[in-house]
């Protein structure tokens, strides 16, 4: 037979996948988190802080799934290695990998000193991290000859994202729209779809510790007039990670409110 879907019954089930959020203990990744959990899905949090990834774990505790945190500073390729073995020994498989840890940096270049630390440190999470991931668990994936990586992008991989300054940001998400390419057309052979989200602003810290007048700003250039939510992403993320998606790879999928559009 040939595979992809017949008809939508289970085109959307995602029941029993053991999927990896970095970053799933806040923000989008909760809500990634969320989503995939309510959805039936096995979730292992990769993130760095331990208190607020064990109360995300308590609040999804009611789902019925497997839930389980690993301490994992995904910069840290050492660290990163142990886990993705911890995670393959405790739950048998990674069918899905959602590569969503990331920060942003508002500067101007000029004023940088030589360290560059406003380029190198978003360049090494958003960028490195999200490979070194995909490096590590495409290797799971192939062995099963099954996988599905997410990775969050953003809609500043394809515009100047007004009014801050943020070209480190900028170039990590369009690196990430590449790779996410790139790999889907080299890992199809291994049963690997490769897709990408890339969203505009939505409710979390990274974007509400902001000023009020850039609030204002992106707010006021987003049509349907309102900042996306953290589920929102984490709906879209379920559709790649479920057999409605089989056909689609080396996908950026945005979900701006129409932010984007007019840029
Ligand atoms: P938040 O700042 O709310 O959360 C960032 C997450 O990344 C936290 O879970 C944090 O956990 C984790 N993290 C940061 N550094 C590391 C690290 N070195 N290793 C492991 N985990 C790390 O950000 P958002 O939820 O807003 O952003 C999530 C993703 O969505 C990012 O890739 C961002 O670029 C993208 N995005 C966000 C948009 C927005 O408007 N919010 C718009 C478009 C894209 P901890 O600190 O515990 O490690």
């Amino acid at each position: 037979m040939i595979p992809g879907i017949e008809s939508m019954e289970n085109a959307f089930n995602i029941k029993g996948k053991n999927v990896i959020v970095t970053g799933g203990n806040r923000g989008i990744g909760k809500g990634i988190v969320i989503a995939m959990a309510q959805s039936g899905a096995n979730i292992a949090i990769l993130a760095r802080d331990e208190a607020t990834s064990k109360k995300t774990i308590e609040e999804i505790d009611s789902y019925g799934g497997k839930y389980r945190y690993y301490k994992c500073d995904v910069t840290d390729t050492k660290r990163a290695k142990a886990v993705v073995d911890e995670v393959v020994k405790e739950f048998g498989t990674i069918d899905v990998l959602v590569n969503n840890a990331g920060i942003a940096r508002f500067f101007n270049v000029l004023d940088e000193d030589e360290d560059l630390r406003s380029w190198h440190d978003v360049i090494n999470l958003n960028l490195n991290g999200y490979f070194t991931m995909s490096y590590l668990v495409g290797k799971v994936m192939k062995k099963q000859n099954y996988g599905r990586i997410i990775n969050i992008s953003s809609n500043s991989s394809r515009i100047v994202n007004l009014p801050q300054r943020m070209v480190s940001y900028n170039v990590s998400k369009a690196g990430i729209d590449r790779m996410t390419k790139c790999l889907a057309h080299e890992w199809a052979e291994y049963n690997i779809r490769v897709n990408a989200i890339a969203p505009g602003y939505t409710e979390t810290e990274l974007t509400f510790d902001k000023d009020q007048d850039k609030i204002e700003y992106w707010m006021s250039a987003t049509p349907v007039g309102r900042f996306g939510k953290t589920i929102e992403i984490g709906a879209l993320a379920v559709y790649l990670a479920s057999p409605a998606s089989e056909q689609m790879t080396g996908a950026v999928l945005t979900i701006d409110g129409g932010y984007s559009l007019a840029r």
